[in-house]
């Protein structure tokens, strides 16, 4: 039996599809969809894909002017919201990992400074291309934010390889047993390391949307539009 609520839905699809058939009887169906408010972003570039805890994820890129600019991450993609064609999304996941870097090691080195026994100074992030990590004489531990790329069990082995140092400011035998006795796999994580490292001291690099705009103006005649050229 048929309630009104279905009805009236049957109603709905059917003007919906009237709409898509005789556009010209509606007014333009683009027009009044970006004066809605804008609630359904775009995707533009769905192939790139972001380092992140050991695992690639895709990046999609959204144009939302009326939004603030940001960066959401849910377990399965990132979702870069831009407020421009022209803004750089690389600049603004990076700006998130080095903020996840920052709040995850500084609490796992908290966590691990306690089960070793141990006390440092400060956690100090640096851009270290060369160097994931380092323990300085004034039992400072620095950090690249790039660690944030790895696995999460080989974030904790260069955690508790620079805290060791606070025991033993060298990589002698006694040393190498201390790392075991937090990090029995550290082998596998080194390992890890030495296979992984191009990609991750490699910077973020995503496809502006910019960038396809300009691909679908090449094609065009010149117009009055305004572009960034000069
Ligand atoms: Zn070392």
């Amino acid at each position: 039996m048929a309630d009104t609520q279905s009805v009236v839905s049957d109603v709905k699809l059917f003007l919906e599809k009237l709409k898509k058939d005789l556009p010209e009887v509606f007014g333009k169906p683009e027009e009044t969809a970006t004066t809605d408010g804008g609630t359904a972003p775009v995707a533009i570039t769905p192939a790139n894909r972001v380092l992140y805890n050991g695992d690639l994820y895709e990046a999609r890129m959204y144009v939302t002017p009326d939004q603030e600019e940001g960066v959401a991450f849910d377990g399965n993609a990132f979702h870069v919201y831009l407020q421009t064609p022209q803004a750089d999304p690389s600049a603004l996941v990076t700006q998130w990992l080095r903020d996840k870097a920052s709040e995850t090691l500084t609490a796992k080195t908290q966590e691990w400074a306690a089960k070793i026994g141990v006390e440092y100074n400060h956690v100090v992030f640096k851009d270290q291309r060369t160097l994931w990590a380092s323990c300085s004489g004034k039992k400072n531990i620095n950090y690249s934010y790039r660690i944030i790329k790895m696995p999460p069990v080989v974030q904790d082995y260069l955690v508790i390889h620079e805290l060791c140092h606070l025991v033993h400011m060298n990589h002698g035998p006694e040393y190498w047993q201390l790392v075991g006795q937090f990090s029995p796999d550290y082998k596998n994580h080194r390992r890890w390391l030495n296979d992984h490292k191009d990609a991750v001291f490699e910077d973020v690099k995503l496809t502006p949307p910019q960038d396809q705009t300009q691909v679908i103006a090449t094609s065009a005649p010149i117009q009055n539009t305004t572009t960034n050229a000069e």
